[in-house]
């Protein structure tokens, strides 16, 4: 609690006279504490008689303390003045970005601001430069999610969608799929709405929209120097996609971000992003990769319950598990991750049924700062379109059920069932994945 009441003690106050410097000093000071507790996001929020601070945490938005409502004004045109923003024109929205030192590591962040009543909205999204992203492993990939992906990479061409909703870990995967087929003898060109990782070996380029920059002419500009692998960090208009499409026919490979809540829903909607025949497009497309982060349960003191047979029925109906065979399937995956180590030894399940379940621990521990939770996994679910049921259903047509339908029967493992089977293996619990993906 000392450290808290430290920084609290350091932020401005209602006494204060808001001085540049002490401004100067808050932003810093908000900023450090984000990056300290692992924060994304922090959001200001002009409430009555206080400015509201919150910081998203493993994609959970916590109120963590108050600013007066006078000093925003000042806030907001020094975060302005930093990120190359008209200070004056409060009355539109704005974003910008500027980087910052915290400690001896250098920080990305992107500022945007949004006139509401009583002041000024303002969000800070913080990410780390210069970094490496992380393993596939590492964000959630594994066993079967993880070799279809490997399989789609051992190929030169084709098309790669990486779908997620927004704040969702999308550019960190797409960097870590990038990072297994960086070596020195492919050449790799990226074009990034933000650029979060910077990466040895590869051409990145930063989208300028108000600077004429836009993804299709850079997209294009990029495809005229023809290198192996092509990176489009968000596919938003048809004119791109026909490109991307053509890219993807032509012998490079592609691997493309959108905004979407799962696989089906995200190839259906690139499916009507593009004027190119559906054949081609269906011949293209190799995989759809999608995923939600939820909260990582603290493998310290997590621990384990036995849920009561009304409980286990109702787990069972949320998750559609409804016949012998789906049991087996539940069970042979839990084995399978048992044996890659995801979260002990002991598979949760028998070829009959749910044995245990895991829960957060109340008060948490120190590893967890107390929360029961620590860090976030991915559900994630892996879609080969390639020679399967799935490039059928795409030829003909760009209805989500349809594709879906298509795939389970090439043995698709949809994104709740890997959030089951994390939920089994006590990385996650079974409400953090009905929250998420609100089933
Ligand atoms: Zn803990």
């Amino acid at each position: 609690m000392g450290v808290k009441n430290a920084f609290l003690g350091r932020l401005l106050s209602s006494s204060d006279k808001f001085s540049d410097e002490q401004v100067a000093q808050t932003i810093n000071l908000l900023v450090e504490h984000g990056v300290k507790h692992g924060a994304s996001d922090i959001h200001l929020e002009p409430h009555e008689r206080f400015v509201q601070v919150r910081y998203r945490i493993d994609n959970h938005l916590k109120g963590m303390h108050k600013l007066p409502l006078a000093a925003l004004p000042a806030i907001s045109a020094q975060i302005k003045d930093l990120a190359g923003l008209d200070a004056s024109a409060d009355y539109l929205p704005g974003e910008g970005q500027y980087a910052t030192l915290v400690g001896e590591e250098q920080f990305q962040i992107q500022a945007t601001t949004m006139p509401v009543i009583g002041g000024e909205k303002i969000v800070l999204h913080i990410s780390r430069r210069l970094s490496k992203p992380l393993t596939l492993e590492q964000l959630g990939f594994w066993g079967p999610s993880l070799d279809l992906i490997s399989h789609t990479l051992t190929r030169s061409h084709g098309l790669i969608v990486v779908a997620t909703p927004r704040r969702n870990g999308r550019t960190t995967t797409m960097h870590s799929i990038l990072q297994m087929i960086t070596t020195p003898a492919v050449s790799i060109a990226t074009i990034e709405k933000d650029i979060e990782y910077r990466l040895p070996g590869i051409s990145q380029t930063q989208v300028r929209p108000n600077n004429g920059v836009t993804f299709h002419d850079a997209f294009r500009a990029a495809l005229n120097q023809d290198p192996n692998i092509l990176l489009l960090s968000d596919l938003t208009d048809k004119a791109t996609g026909d490109l991307v499409i053509q890219a993807a026919s032509g012998g490079h490979l592609v691997i493309v971000g959108m905004h979407a809540g799962n696989t089906p829903v995200a190839l259906a909607q690139l499916r009507t992003m593009t004027n190119e025949e559906p054949f081609l497009f269906a011949h293209a497309v190799q995989t759809g990769v999608s995923q939600r982060l939820v909260r990582k349960l603290c493998q310290r003191c997590r621990h384990s319950i036995t849920p009561t047979r009304e409980e286990l029925h109702e787990v069972q109906k949320a998750f559609g598990i409804t016949s012998a065979a789906h049991l087996q399937q539940v069970h042979d995956l839990d084995k399978q991750a048992v044996k890659e180590g995801l979260g002990g030894h002991q598979p949760a399940t028998s070829p009959t049924g749910i044995i245990h379940l895991w829960k957060a621990s109340d008060g948490g521990c120190e590893a967890c700062n107390f929360t029961g939770y620590q860090g976030a996994v991915a559900l994630v679910e892996v879609l080969e379109v390639n020679d399967n049921h799935a490039q059928d259903a795409l030829l003909g047509s760009s209805i989500p059920d349809k594709i879906r339908r298509a795939a389970l029967k090439d043995g698709f493992i949809p994104m709740e069932l890997d959030g089951l089977i994390k939920a089994l293996r006590g990385q996650t619990t079974i409400t953090e994945v009905l929250r998420t993906l609100s089933l």
